[in-house]
């Protein structure tokens, strides 16, 4: 978890692999390209990194990749919405990228530990929880009962639908929901917050939960979370607001009394509540 020296620094990134994973998301792996730094890279389940197109832009983009040894192997998600993201679309193998970070607070790991663990994500949510999946598996005797909780608008916006059979069978229990099935669905159909409603033998004092995706998703389902006896300190969220600088200096991001990009993008839900679905303040 080691950010760079200096900050704003952008260091060069070769594309080793180009995924396409659904309509206008791909999973892009990375490699420092300076392998001092690449040698020094770290990063934690949640923390973000700055993509930079040169002559174009930066965009925030958390890693969705296994935690590595090294930066020879950094891994992304992305959706193409607008101006960067549709720059960053068109590389493919061998082009090159700015890379600065890792950015902001990971996932407290620590918190899940011998406890009961449920993951609630919708969309492209799942990319930054998809790093606290793979610990999941890699050591599952740290941790009690562990759910996935994940859904998407129709059965082919589930991301990593390729890999839900391994997440499966190293033990996660998934329950996967959608607003609207296709004749060949089988699971739920509905909002994500009704998979936590619906979630049989819940034990609330022992459960940790994380939390990410839409605002309004997070937002209710940290309400059913609560009114099924969780407690607030026991929930955690990950936020995504315009950021520039992403080390708390230039405030496009501030939300509150706190900036997005340093003292999160995971925050408690006690501490985020106040200001979820506030869009601007
Ligand atoms: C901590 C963090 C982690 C993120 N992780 C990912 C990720 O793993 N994968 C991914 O695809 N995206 C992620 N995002 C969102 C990503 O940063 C934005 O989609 C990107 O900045 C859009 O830039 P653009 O130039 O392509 O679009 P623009 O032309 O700037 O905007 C296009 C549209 O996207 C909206 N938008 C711009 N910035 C954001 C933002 N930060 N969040 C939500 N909407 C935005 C704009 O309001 C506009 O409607 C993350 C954002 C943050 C803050």
């Amino acid at each position: 978890m080691n950010a760079p020296e200096n900050p704003w620094l952008s260091y060069t990134a070769v594309i080793e692999e180009v995924r396409s994973e659904i309509e206008s998301v791909t999973t892009l792996t990375l490699r420092l390209q300076d392998e001092g730094r690449a040698a020094q890279y770290r990063f934690a389940p949640g923390q973000f990194n700055m993509l930079y197109v040169p002559g174009c832009g930066e965009v925030a983009i958390s890693m969705s990749g296994p935690v590595s040894d090294d930066g020879n192997r950094i891994v992304h998600t992305i959706r193409n919405v607008g101006r960067v993201t549709q720059a960053i679309s068109q590389l493919g193998p061998d082009d090159v990228l700015g890379v600065r970070g890792p950015m902001g607070t990971p996932w407290p790991m620590e918190v899940l530990e011998g406890r009961d663990v449920i993951l609630v994500t919708g969309g492209l949510g799942m990319a930054p929880l998809r790093p606290v999946v793979y610990e999941l598996m890699r050591e599952p005797s740290r941790f009690g009962r562990r759910t996935l909780l994940y859904g998407a608008r129709s059965p082919d916006l589930l991301l990593y639908a390729r890999e839900l059979d391994a997440w499966r069978s190293s033990g996660i229990e998934i329950h996967l929901t959608v607003d609207r099935a296709d004749p060949h669905w089988h699971g739920h159909v509905g909002v994500v917050p009704l998979l936590i409603d619906r979630l049989v033998d819940l034990a609330p004092s022992n459960t940790r939960m994380f939390l990410c995706g839409p605002e309004i998703m997070m937002h209710f389902s940290a309400k059913s979370a609560l009114a099924r006896g969780m407690a607030q300190e026991h929930v955690w969220l990950s936020m995504e607001r315009n950021m520039q600088c992403a080390f708390g200096m230039c405030g496009h991001c501030q939300w509150g009394a706190h900036f997005v990009c340093r003292n999160g993008p995971v925050l408690r839900y006690d501490v985020a509540e106040p200001f979820l679905q506030v869009r601007d303040l």
